[in-house]
């Protein structure tokens, strides 16, 4: 099978997963989407790299960068419209980039999550506290990732001011309830087609409340509660994620999703807990490509 991962970067999750490819006898290259182009006409959907027509691919397994999200999303559709099999669809990536569609979906399914208030007008950083309690507060900015763009405001006064600077270089945001008793932790739960693969428990260095591996935070393997299991995966199929880094805080009345991820990493998971997530993805990414081949085949 040929398999491409659309990829900008060359990582530790790009190795591995190229690596568990080739174990399994499969023909797979890492190409740089941002480099692919898309030819339009009637009928014949292509996609090139470098004067090549990709014409000849199974399977692409998407790890877009969230700054890249629409032009990934658009080469991801060109090879949907070619009926290539897609580990993440190109509407699910644009959804689970999206912190207020997101949270919007998973409120609708009835999946627990922050309390969170998303608002667009200065004059009402003052009732935006109120409405969450007054502070502690957590105050992220949409597009943020690796925890970069997250603030714990520890008074009224500074969440105030917070949402008001957010605002005044109109940046988007949202303000949520600061979950303290997590205490700086946070659960991932790893899914892969349907089914739980592994588990991690992230901790923020002494005195961060930002779990994020990038900020310092520990990754240790973590036995995930009934709950906790079951919440992972509503959380995915409402996003409509095979594939996905569930991310759960740990709350007094219950875990609560605090994000999506459609690209996860598998450098701190597979670390963490001496599993082989790279080879339980490529399999699943195969089994479906084959899947999907029949049905095209016989037009069901
Ligand atoms: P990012 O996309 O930048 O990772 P997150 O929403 O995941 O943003 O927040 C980063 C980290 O901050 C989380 O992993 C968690 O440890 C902490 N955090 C985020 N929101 C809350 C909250 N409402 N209460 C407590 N901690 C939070
Ligand atoms: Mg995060």
């Amino acid at each position: 099978m040929k398999i491409v991962i659309l990829s900008r970067e060359d990582n530790y999750t790009n190795r591995r997963l190229v690596e568990e490819a080739e174990k399994a006898g499969h023909e797979v290259r890492v190409i740089d989407f941002t480099r692919c182009y898309v030819q339009l006409e009637q009928s014949k959907p292509q996609v090139f790299f470098e004067g090549e027509s990709l014409n000849d691919i199974d399977a692409i397994i998407p790890r877009i960068g969230a700054s890249v999200t629409s032009y990934g999303a658009a080469i991801i559709r060109q090879f949907e419209m070619m009926g290539v099999y897609s580990s993440v669809s190109s509407l699910a990536l644009v959804r689970s980039r999206d912190k207020l569609r997101s949270y919007q979906l998973l409120s609708r399914a009835k999946v627990g999550i922050p309390k969170s208030v998303f608002a667009r007008r200065t004059q009402d950083a003052a009732s935006i506290v109120e409405m969450l309690g007054g502070a502690p507060l957590i105050v992220k900015l949409l597009e943020g990732k690796m925890g970069k763009g997250v603030v714990l405001a520890e008074t009224r006064k500074a969440a105030k001011s917070v949402i008001e600077a957010f605002y005044s270089i109109s940046a988007e945001f949202l303000v949520q309830e600061f979950i303290e008793e997590a205490h700086g932790a946070d659960v991932r739960a790893l899914i892969v087609g349907g089914e739980i693969v592994g588990a991690m428990m992230r901790q923020g260095e002494e005195g961060e409340f930002r779990s994020n591996l990038h900020r310092g935070g520990k990754a240790l393997p973590v036995e995930l509660s009934k709950k906790e299991h079951n919440l992972a995966l509503k959380a995915a199929s409402t996003m409509g994620l095979q594939i996905a880094g569930v991310d759960i805080i740990r709350s007094k009345r219950g875990p609560l999703i605090l994000e999506i991820n459609s690209s996860p990493g598998l450098e701190g998971i597979e670390k963490a807990t001496k599993l082989d997530i790279a080879g339980s993805v490529i399999d699943f990414v195969v089994k479906r490509a084959q899947g999907k081949r029949r049905r095209d085949k016989i037009g069901a």
